[in-house]
């Protein structure tokens, strides 16, 4: 099984490859299997990605908005007719279903390009009436930003920052994580066949390491991160230093509260959705259900029932529902986290059992996991896991469950579930999220913002609102009056 790219990194409108880069490989989670060979970027591959995008962004920026919002719709359209290939390579890389794929991740960043392909010619200033003078402002590119994603959902991630970054008239330097480079590789082939500058928008690979010289290059003028609250903070605390803007999209712990009148499948169904998706890698995953004790034993029984209806298995399988996490070590965490919950004391309900796997790494799997029982101080309840793992935790009031929701570090999302729209609405408000979901959970529309709050991060993604994060404001005042000077 291979997927070798060309070369490792993608600058200039070209792949190229430096072999004096550190080596690292990629490899299909479900068997670890080695399915390509790559290079991490030196700094002559970086200086060069730079190099090239500050006078791709040039050319970028003199040109027509609507020219720019075509370019970035083609590109859309180009995902859209290679969406089964780049599927299947998703799920290469990431080990996550085709039937996931299929669906959720070029398809996602094709619509972020198609929507910010639509708006790039409706992105502007305003003018501002005060007397005397003609005020208005210009919304200005910031120059060269840098992306930098996690493994989740690698070709989303890159779209979701590329699309409102070269909508606004920037160019962008990515670097994926290093255990998922190969698809975003494809969206800089697309962005080329759809007629972008070359050196618009360049990948270069590598490990953390390269992430931090990026974000600290003189010539980056804007670093978005999608990562965990630890490099997050790494990242934000280098663009702090330099002055530059940043957004971060980070980790959670979010809370999803059933409420003794919730319809019962449907909240079912959205803990189901808000855990065990892409193996619970999710950042906005609902990890924290916490359910009223009038609809907890109906709740429980039908979730186990549920649960036991998941077939997990080969992702390129279209009938699996849930394959394996990222590798064999991040299941060993994800591991590790369930035992320090059994010890901890919170009640396991599911079986440990994993199907018969042959011919995959079974190392890298883990069952769907449900834990009963757990109380705000376990482990369970506090970290992220990032792995299909749901605590249950029961509550009986209102106010009390958003005291206990609100009680983390995180803000990231927040779900609930009830048929009483007046409480929905108050109980929304009440919760520290960047995101609230009633009565679903993890839609994300491109058309609406997306980011956290507290520890979650900061800057949103997706909508309107992205294009304050990657334009910069100058105000012109034209005096219309005669100048009034005292000397
Ligand atoms: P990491 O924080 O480990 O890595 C994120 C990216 O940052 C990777 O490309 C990584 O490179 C790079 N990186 C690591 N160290 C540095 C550094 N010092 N400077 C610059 N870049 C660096 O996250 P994961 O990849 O493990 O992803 C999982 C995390 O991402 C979870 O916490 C999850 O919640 C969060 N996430 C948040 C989302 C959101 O939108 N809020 C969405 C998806 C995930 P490398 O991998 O090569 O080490």
């Amino acid at each position: 099984m291979t997927a070798q790219p060309i070369a490792s990194h993608f600058v200039d409108g070209r792949y190229v490859e430096d072999e004096t880069g550190a080596e690292f490989v990629s490899r299909h989670p479900a068997t670890g299997e080695v399915i390509a060979h790559l290079h991490a970027a030196t700094q002559a591959v970086i200086e060069a990605a730079f190099d090239c995008a500050a006078r791709a962004q040039k050319e970028w920026a003199a040109c027509a908005p609507a020219e720019r919002g075509r370019v970035l719709r083609e590109a859309a359209r180009i995902l859209r007719r290679d969406n089964q290939a780049l599927s299947e390579l998703e799920t290469l890389d990431t080990g996550k279903p085709i039937q996931e794929t299929l669906v959720a991740d070029a398809a996602s960043g094709a619509e972020a390009l198609e929507y910010f392909g639509g708006i790039a010619a409706g992105i502007a200033g305003e003018t501002i009436p005060v007397p005397g003078a003609h005020v208005y402002t210009l919304r200005e590119p910031l120059g060269v930003c840098v992306g930098i994603g996690a493994w989740n959902y690698p070709i989303q991630v890159a779209c979701w920052k590329a699309a409102p970054a070269l909508a606004c008239g920037n160019a962008m330097v990515f670097k994926p994580s290093e255990v998922t480079p190969l698809t975003t590789l494809k969206l800089a082939e697309a962005l080329v066949e759809a007629g972008a500058p070359p050196g618009l928008f360049n990948v270069v690979q590598g490990m953390g390491e390269v992430g931090a010289a990026l974000a600290a290059h003189p010539a980056c003028a804007k670093v978005s991160l999608t990562g965990s609250v630890p490099t997050g903070a790494r990242v934000a605390a280098q663009a702090g230093a330099r002055l530059i803007p940043a957004t971060m999209e980070l980790g959670g712990k979010s809370p999803l509260i059933v409420f003794d009148d919730a319809d019962l499948e449907d909240a079912v169904g959205g803990a189901l959705l808000g855990n065990f998706y892409s193996a619970g890698q999710v950042c906005t995953n609902g990890t924290r259900v916490f359910v009223q004790s009038g609809i907890r034993d109906a709740f429980m029984t039908r979730l186990l029932e549920r649960t036991a209806a998941i077939r997990i298995g080969d992702p390129t399988d279209p009938d699996t529902h849930m394959g394996p996490l990222i590798s064999a070590e991040h299941a060993g965490r994800v591991r590790a986290a369930i035992e320090a919950g059994e010890a901890e004391g919170a009640s396991r309900l599911t079986q440990d059992a994993l199907p018969d796997l042959p011919g995959l790494d079974s190392a890298a799997f883990v069952p769907p996991t449900i834990f009963g029982g757990v109380t705000d101080d376990m482990s369970l309840a506090r970290e992220e896991i990032f792995g299909p793992v749901l605590s249950l935790l029961d509550f009986e009031t209102e106010s009390e469950v958003i005291a206990r929701a609100n009680g983390t570090p995180f803000g990231l999302a927040a779900g609930l579930f009830t048929r009483d729209v007046t409480r929905a609405h108050r109980v929304a408000a009440a919760l520290d999220a960047g995101v609230c979901w009633i009565n679903c959970y993890n839609l994300t529309p491109v058309e609406a913002p997306f980011g956290g709050v507290k520890a979650s991060g900061m800057g949103r993604e997706n909508s309107k609102a992205a294009v304050e994060f990657y334009t910069r404001l100058k105000t012109v005042n034209l005096g219309l009056v005669p100048v009034d000077s005292p000397y």
